[in-house]
This record gives C-alpha cells, structure tokens and sequence, in this order.
C-alpha cells in the first residue's frame, strides 16, 4: 500500500497547526511546529493567500492528514457519507472517528493515531470478543475495543494509557482501564468533535 514517507512534522507546518501526529513528542518542547510555525520550503515564512479553492483543499489535507490516510480511501469515506442521511460533513467525520485505529488512540492504548494503527495490525485487540487487525474496520454502537490478553504487558499500550489523561478520553467512550477495554457508548455529535476543522469546505470542494 502507498504510504507517506516524508518527515510527519512537515505536515503539522503546513497545515499550520499541531495535528499531534507523533504522540509524546506533539507535547515536548522538541515539537518541530513549536519551534519553527510557519510552513516548510524556501518560501516557507512568505504570507501566502489562498484563492477559496486553495481554502478548500487545505482543509481537506488537514482532515486526511489528521487520520493519516491516502487520498483514496479518503475520498472514499467522503462518498459513503454523502449517501447516508444527515449532514455530509459530520457524517465524513463520524466515519473517520469509527475507524478501529482511531478509536484506540481516542481510548488511550495508543499515544498516536500511526501507532494505534501499528499496533492493530500487530493483532494487539479484539473488537466485541474477536481479534481484529484491520486498522479501518468500522466500530459500532456498543462495540466494545478490547487489549487482547498476551498483550496487555506490552510497554507501549501501558505508557499510553498512563498518559491519556493529558488530551482526555471523549464523553461518548466508556473506559475500564482494569480491564482493557473500552465501549463505544454513544456515536459522537458534531459538538463533541474538537477538532478545528471546517468540514463543509471539504464537502464543497468534492461536490465540485
Ligand atoms: Fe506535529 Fe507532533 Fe511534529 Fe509537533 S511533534 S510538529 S504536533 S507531529
């Protein structure tokens, strides 16, 4: 599969803002957007201004690069949600925010969304009793993600699950942390979607 291989933290600097890609590393001082805020390349630090095309597109490069996906496939969830009922936006990001991969960073197994997704393909949970290694297999209502047993000493899901505290689990997850697992209480509404995204720019630049 084609896969980015560029420097992640580029990304953040393009987009202008921390897409908080890389776990620990986003909340230390060594964050590179931190250090240096404007976008890479020679022409980095010049004011540029965005025709509403160009508005457009940032905004969907944003979304993608936030769940760390290719074109493709994000297109692909774009056309899924403009078929199902309700608004296409929130439903874009409802999708994303079902996929396996995210919702073990969202419950604090992983400290990133790459290494959640790391981490499903090694065969390190199960979803509502079966193992599954497909980062983008799609969660349910009252799905419940769980740290399969002969995992639940790897050094990576318990430093994650030590610091989550810091970006928080959302409201519409239930966590045990005792026992590994998290549930899918409720699908997200758009307000408990932080993120800073305007997700009918998006909807516009595909409806062209
Ligand atoms: Fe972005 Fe994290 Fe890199 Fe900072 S450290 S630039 S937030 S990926």
């Amino acid at each position: 599969m084609a896969r980015y291989r560029e420097s992640t933290c580029r990304l953040c600097r393009r987009e202008g803002l921390k897409l908080f890609l890389k776990g620990d590393r986003c909340y230390s001082e060594k964050c590179a957007y931190e250090r240096r805020s404007y976008a890479p390349g020679d022409h980095g630090q010049m004011r540029k201004k965005f025709s509403d095309y160009g508005v457009q597109l940032r905004e969907k490069q944003k979304l993608k690069r936030m769940y760390g996906l290719l074109e493709k496939q994000f297109r692909g969830y774009f056309h899924k949600a403009d078929r199902q009922k309700g608004i296409t936006g929130t439903n874009l990001l409802v999708f994303l925010e079902r996929r396996l991969d995210n919702m073990v960073f969202r419950m604090g197994f992983a400290n990133s969304r790459t290494e959640a997704r790391q981490m499903v393909r090694h065969n390190h949970f199960m979803v509502s009793g079966k193992p599954v290694n497909v980062p983008s297999y799609l969660i349910k209502l009252g799905d419940e993600v769980q740290v399969r047993e002969g995992s639940r000493k790897v050094e990576r899901i318990l430093e994650a699950m030590e610091t989550v505290a810091r970006r928080g689990v959302p409201q519409w997850l239930e966590i045990d942390k005792t026992n590994f697992r998290g549930v899918v209480k409720t699908l997200p509404t758009r307000e408990e979607l932080t993120m800073p995204v305007k997700e009918q720019l998006i909807v516009e630049l595909y409806s062209k």
